[in-house]
């Protein structure tokens, strides 16, 4: 079948056809297993499709971009829009993007219920925005363990969720920094094909480091979080925010006589909003109901099924508002010395990206881009053009190979198919990319008469 440039990869597994009668179901991806559902220690969506990228040698972006995305919203509507979806951050929280991608890799790999991986089936009750961390956040210990049991090596959905800052099962903290490096990863930040458990700056594994004592009341939040995790993967139906609301109706009754103004404060939240979360008109975040369940000692996932049973806590305590709004003590800095460590670091060979940059001298992208606007441009544009010029050399030994094993088939009377070419170039690279293969492709349109790719 002929297929434009710009068209998604069709992939030819409809499992509808009467001869297919009586085989095993076929999917298009590999029908790889999530890990740990049910299970507090269950995988995140962010983690699958990592791991989905690496098992078919292919960039997250290509694996977004030809397959997940057009199979989530049946088109390339991306490609006008200008959007990136191999660099959505929110996969495993409750918005759009989780349910749409969920549902389009459980169709693609055949494997149901992947909408666990995410937040996506208590949408009905939290807020689309704020429930997933920013940053890469991991536990060495579970790692170290995984690897020592000869376990695949994945990151948890409870590690991607805001509230959650230690580890329930090791009662450390989470790691966030490569203890190589310093670098840390912000999810969706252009990694070509993460590998879990490895640095993404420089492969080095992560397993290995002493994470710190987590506090008791990081521990209790953890646990909260993750009797949540493993009560999602049977969870029937969506939660009635009403329900919700009444549960917390009746505890602030029962605990606080009433006294809604007391439990807000016990939260450490403005007294106004309880009633509205009472009456289920404004939907209250994650980390205020961790906060809410263990002030009114109830299962965090009870609460938010509406099931939960509410007994009268004696002497409510406070949750450590301190401990969840804690930030780093204001830190002294030296200016002129940062400006001067950035100066050299501009100008070393070869260019450094702004990133790397602002990690090694310990500031965040955006204060180095407003103190000094001007030299960050430059960096960048530096980068930019040494990236380019690496890409280009890179696709010009890349199509040199191609065409040496264009030759070899033509030679033993063979078409150059994807298929084909994938087999005698398969020491040298992976073929995989499908960019790779349309740009070599039209390259050649009007050279020896090529096959169109089928698979
Ligand atoms: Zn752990
Ligand atoms: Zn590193």
């Amino acid at each position: 079948m002929a297929r434009k440039p710009d068209q998604p990869m069709q992939v030819d597994c409809d499992n509808e056809r009467p001869w297919r009668e009586g085989l095993p179901v076929r999917s298009c991806l590999l029908s790889l297993a999530p890990m740990g559902v049910g299970t507090e220690q269950c995988e995140s969506l962010s983690s699958y499709v990592a791991r989905l990228a690496l098992a078919h040698r292919v960039s997250i972006r290509d694996l977004a971009t030809e397959i997940i995305w057009p199979a989530a919203v049946g088109g390339m509507a991306h490609v006008a829009s200008g959007c990136r979806p191999w660099r959505v951050r929110t996969l495993a929280g409750t918005g759009e993007c989780a349910a749409q991608w969920s549902s389009a890799l459980s169709e693609l790999t055949k494997v149901p219920g992947l909408e666990a991986l995410t937040l996506v089936r208590w949408g009905s009750v939290l807020p689309t925005k704020g429930q997933i961390a920013d940053e890469d956040r991991w536990c060495p210990a579970c790692w170290t363990e995984d690897r020592a049991a000869g376990r695949t090596v994945y990151g948890r959905l409870l590690w991607e969720l805001h509230p959650a800052t230690a580890c329930p099962t090791h009662g450390t903290q989470l790691a966030t920094v490569c203890p190589s490096c310093g670098a840390k990863r912000e999810r969706g930040d252009k990694v070509v094909v993460p590998v879990v458990g490895y640095c993404h700056r420089c492969d080095c594994w992560l397993g290995d480091q002493e994470s710190p004592q987590a506090s008791a009341d990081q521990v209790r939040r953890a646990q909260q979080l993750g009797a949540l995790v493993r009560r999602t993967a049977d969870l029937a139906e969506r939660p009635d925010p009403v329900a919700l609301g009444a549960v917390l109706r009746e505890g602030v009754r029962l605990s606080f006589d009433g006294n809604v103004a007391a439990f807000a404060k016990s939260i450490g939240r403005s007294k106004t909003a309880p009633q509205e979360w009472m009456l289920g008109n404004i939907l209250a975040s994650l980390p205020t109901l961790v906060d809410a369940a263990l002030v009114l000692n109830v299962s965090l996932p009870d609460l938010m099924a509406g099931t939960a049973v509410v007994e009268r806590v004696g002497h409510p305590q406070s949750v450590d508002i301190d401990e969840r709004k804690k930030r780093k003590p204001a830190r002294q800095i030296d200016w002129a010395a940062l400006e001067k460590e950035f100066g050299e670091l501009a100008l070393q060979e070869p260019p450094l990206s702004l990133t790397d940059i602002a990690a090694r001298i310990g500031l965040d992208l955006r204060q180095v881009g407003k103190r000094w606007p001007d030299l960050a441009k430059q960096v960048s544009a530096r980068y930019r053009a040494l990236s380019d010029e690496t890409w280009r050399n890179r696709m010009e030994q890349r199509f040199a190979a191609a065409d040496r094993a264009a030759q070899l088939l033509m030679e033993a009377g063979l078409p150059a198919t994807p298929k084909n070419m994938k087999e005698v170039l398969a020491d040298e690279f992976c073929f995989a990319g499908s960019r790779l293969w349309t740009t070599w492709r039209e390259r050649h349109l009007s050279g020896a008469p090529l096959v169109e790719p089928t698979t």
